[in-house]
């Protein structure tokens, strides 16, 4: 099946999500729970698989946020998290000089609360202007806590002891109130009016993935709300990405591994890719997708897709890709003029690494 069978006619695309926090507060857990109830949900409808990334499409969000999520009040096509969280990701991976991901969750511990990475991650998404929720995480730890499997928050709390309770409020309002010493009005997400203005707090936990349908809602209503207007693209345009990582693959060489955010990528596109010594400039010889895990066999673990459209991460098998940069931009020339576009990719990659001296 192509892309194109499942492409949503409107030309808004998935807002990409970045995961930042301290160490073992519950980045991985947190985004491996996400993808877990995605693949649950997703198995009667067409899950596309990802490189780098996984997409969790509205109607997906919808069966894991049951009420919370009415598919008939957005028109945004879901969600498209990258899969390596860390604030060394979210600072390389770039697009046209701000970050690659339009919206983020900062995950806190509920015990451990604010640490040096709480605080770098906020400065980060402070300086990058990136809008960004926080996950109280790690709620099922609370002494006495009584789970309840992949509740919405609203309904565990309930069902939670007195003594729970406060325990947990006191938790909150202390990462409440470390928000509001770096100068961020925050609240708990329920009583947020306005998301531009207050930063939202939700409580989760990554291990029972209660308060996870919350999350998703509350991304998912951020992104409609607020970014609506620069998720409009042109779906049909020519390309443009950053790579994620640079590979080798057997029975491919040397490939990279693309988010795309604008446009799409085909199969017999030539790209303009930032190389450590000069500009790439290749054939697409192959868009790599991985199989999903049912249908590997001995041979490839990829299967060979003829387009791509954003946003989405995707593996391209290219000659000459030996010298491409993880972070630095990919660009499809489709039928402009080369030479712009090598243009435009050099002086994206040399702002870059401007930005990149500046800080140190
Ligand atoms: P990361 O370094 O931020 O990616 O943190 P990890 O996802 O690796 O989590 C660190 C540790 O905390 C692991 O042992 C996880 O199993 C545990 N952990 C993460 N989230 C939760 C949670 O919600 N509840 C509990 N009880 N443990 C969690």
């Amino acid at each position: 099946m192509s892309d194109s069978d499942t492409r949503d006619p409107t030309s808004l695309r998935t807002p990409i999500v970045a995961v930042l926090g301290h160490v073992d507060h519950g980045k991985t857990s947190l985004l491996d729970k996400i993808r877990g109830s995605a693949v649950i949900e997703g198995e009667a409808g067409a899950i596309t698989q990802h490189i780098g990334a996984t997409a969790v499409p509205l109607d997906v969000i919808s069966s894991i946020a049951g009420e919370l999520v009415d598919p008939d009040d957005f028109d945004l096509p879901g969600l498209l998290f990258i899969d390596t969280p860390g604030h060394h990701s979210f600072t390389t991976l770039r697009s046209r000089g701000g970050a690659l991901a339009d919206i983020a969750i900062l995950v806190v511990d509920v015990n451990d609360g604010f640490q040096p990475q709480t605080l770098e991650a906020l400065d980060i998404l402070q300086r990058s202007q990136t809008p960004f929720i926080v996950a109280a995480n790690k709620i099922d730890t609370v002494p006495g806590w009584n789970a309840n499997e992949d509740s919405p928050i609203n309904a565990t709390y309930e069902a939670q002891s007195d003594r729970v309770r406060s325990r947990l409020d006191e938790s909150l309002y202390e990462i409440i109130g470390n928000l509001s010493d770096e100068e961020f009005s925050a609240d708990l997400y329920w009583r947020v009016q306005n998301f531009q203005r207050n930063v939202g707090v939700v409580p989760v936990s990554a291990m029972t993935g209660e308060g996870v349908p919350d999350l998703l809602a509350v991304m998912m209503g951020l992104s409609q709300r607020y970014m609506k207007e620069e998720m409009e693209i042109d779906v049909t345009g020519p390309g443009v990405g950053t790579v994620l990582e640079v590979k080798d693959e057997k029975g491919f060489g040397k490939t990279i591994d693309i988010v795309l955010y604008d446009g799409t990528i085909r199969a017999d596109d030539t790209i303009v890719v930032g190389g450590t010594n000069e500009t790439i400039v290749t054939d697409v010889r192959a868009l790599l997708q991985p199989r999903p895990l049912a249908e590997i066999r001995t041979e490839s673990r990829f299967e060979k897709v003829d387009e791509v459209p954003a946003a989405a991460g995707i593996k391209v098998a290219a000659p000459d890709l030996g010298e491409a940069i993880a972070g630095a931009p990919v660009r499809i020339v489709r039928d402009r003029e080369l030479e712009d576009v090598i243009e435009e990719v050099e002086a994206e990659l040399a702002s870059i690494a401007v930005d990149t001296e500046e800080e140190g």
